[in-house]
């Protein structure tokens, strides 16, 4: 029996070891003046060990740098394997405050138990965050809409070809500045409706968030470039009816009398922007509906002028506006709003709470570099 109880009473003693190679100033200031996503690395990485019998162990702080794995690694052959994604955000003071990572640590642990990884107890998962800020502090940029993304990964490191959980477990955080992902504004998107592709099935792991449905969201991803959109919108993979969500990001839909609509299907994956976005919703009196929701009726509610809107959210982008719909047999067009649009006045909302220039009356930030 796998011993998943976390050691809540014992805190993880530390070990840091500092790059002696770290960047000098001018190298970082050079790369945070332009990090683009995903392409830069901090200094260092978070390393925590995990195995059957002696549970979390080995917590370190290290440099940043390539990881030595047997090629029998479970992780290379079966993909037992979850990640998280937030952001640190460097505030007018200075201070550095992340945006309900507990509730990342929470999802990460549904994710663990969907694919038989051990859970990583919430006070692990901060107190990684916070140590490898604690080093790295400098690299979290200070320009508007910039961040350092956050990057936990959990991944069966057992040396075993045979088709169990693995007894041998790996936990990293590694960290990467991020630029503005508008540079020249919100600018809406198309959207590509793969028809004959579906990111998750009943009873699936649509709603872990693996690298497993990401590797199937790649192929009908091209198919969304070779036809000029910038993301794919998968239908449920039971009827192919029923709008779920996009490769990585959730999908609202908003009404003419002040409805944000999001599907509910059990394969998609609770976003943590959807749930603060419909939260601002709320308070500002729309209603929310969770539910099932059909392609067709939104084809319809868009030619009827009952949807009036329609965007997707996430941590990376926040909050895009959709523009339209495309597929092989047909499309949705969305109306252009004579008023600001509803999704970017919320994202503003949002972001305002993010980078401390709006009250955070839902308590939802937590400062990591103190
Ligand atoms: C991460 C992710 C999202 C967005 O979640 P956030 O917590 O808002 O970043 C949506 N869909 C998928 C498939 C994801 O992996």
């Amino acid at each position: 029996m796998v011993n998943l109880l976390p050691m809540a009473t014992q805190s993880l003693l530390w070990q840091t070891t500092l790059n002696e190679n770290a960047k000098s100033d001018e190298e970082r200031a050079k790369i945070l003046a332009n990090p683009g996503f995903g392409k830069f690395f901090t200094d260092h990485m978070v390393d925590v060990c995990w195995s059957e019998n002696g549970g979390w162990h080995r917590p370190r702080v290290q440099p940043y740098g390539p990881i030595s794995i047997q090629p029998s690694a479970a992780v290379l052959h079966y993909a037992q394997e979850v990640f998280e994604g937030l952001k640190a955000y460097r505030h007018a003071d200075g201070s550095i405050w992340g945006f309900r990572p507990e509730q990342n640590a929470a999802r990460m642990q549904r994710s663990a138990r969907r694919l038989a990884l051990p859970e990583l107890p919430t006070e692990y998962f901060l107190d990684s965050i916070k140590r490898l800020i604690s080093v790295d502090a400098a690299w979290v940029p200070d320009l508007a809409e910039t961040s350092l993304y956050l990057r936990p990964f959990m991944w069966a490191k057992e040396a075993f070809l045979g088709v169990r959980a693995a007894a041998k477990v790996n936990y990293n955080v590694i960290a990467s500045p991020a630029g503005a992902y508008f540079s020249g504004g919100v600018e809406p998107v198309s959207i590509w409706l793969s028809t004959n592709f579906t990111r998750a099935g009943r009873g699936g792991m649509g709603a872990a968030k693996t690298g497993g449905n990401y590797a199937s969201s790649l192929l009908p991803q091209q198919e969304a470039y070779e036809n000029g959109c910038a993301q794919v919108l998968f239908l449920d993979g039971q009827e192919g009816t029923y709008i779920e969500e996009l490769g990585g990001m959730n999908l609202v839909l908003v009404t003419k009398d002040n409805k944000l609509i999001t599907p509910d299907s059990e394969s998609i994956l609770e976003g943590i922007t959807l749930d603060s976005i419909l939260k601002l919703g709320r308070d500002r009196g729309y209603t929310v509906e969770q539910r099932p929701i059909t392609i067709e009726e939104w084809r319809e509610g868009a030619a009827s002028g009952e949807i009036v809107e329609a965007f997707a959210c996430g941590t990376a982008a926040v909050v895009v506006p959709i523009s339209d719909i495309k597929s092989a047999a047909f499309g949705i067009w969305m109306p252009e709003p004579s008023d600001e649009r509803v999704s970017l006045s919320l994202r503003q909302e949002l972001t305002d709470i993010q980078y401390g220039h709006a009250e955070d009356r839902h308590g939802w930030m937590t400062r990591l570099d103190a």
